[in-house]
């Protein structure tokens, strides 16, 4: 009989315990560096992309996402912070949005998801009359 069988599952108790008050910790630590993120993006660029690196870490330490409105923030090939009318050109293409980072030439595209739930709506209330 191994003796040490009890004590191992006590340690993946007190573990399992600790990760879900991390989780919501970390959400906000993300949100916080966004925001730092903005503030430093107008003075100081390479401060901004450290911001979006360290929001990564956590969130990649803590597996929470990064939420939806901040991906779009900054680069997903570079992690470059994107900084309005500086390293980044927006366009719409065939009911995509489309983001090309200058600072390594890459494009990232996101569909209009407003639009596009209002248009099945649209569809589904028209079926139904
Ligand atoms: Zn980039």
């Amino acid at each position: 009989m191994p003796p040490k069988s009890a004590d191992n599952n006590m340690k993946k108790i007190v573990k399992r315990k600790k990760t879900k008050k991390m989780k919501n910790i970390a959400l906000e630590r993300i949100n916080t560096l966004f925001k730092e993120a903005q503030k430093a993006a107008k003075t100081d660029p390479k401060l901004a992309n450290r911001y979006v690196h360290l929001a990564r870490k956590i969130s990649m330490k803590s597996k929470k996402r990064i939420p939806a409105e901040l991906k779009r923030r900054f680069c997903k090939h570079c992690y470059a912070y994107f900084i309005p009318g500086k390293n980044y050109r927006i366009r719409t293409q065939r009911g995509k949005v489309v983001y090309y980072c200058l600072e390594c030439k890459k494009f990232m595209r996101f569909p209009y998801l407003k639009e596009q739930k209002a248009k099945r709506k649209a569809k589904t209330v028209s079926k139904k009359q």
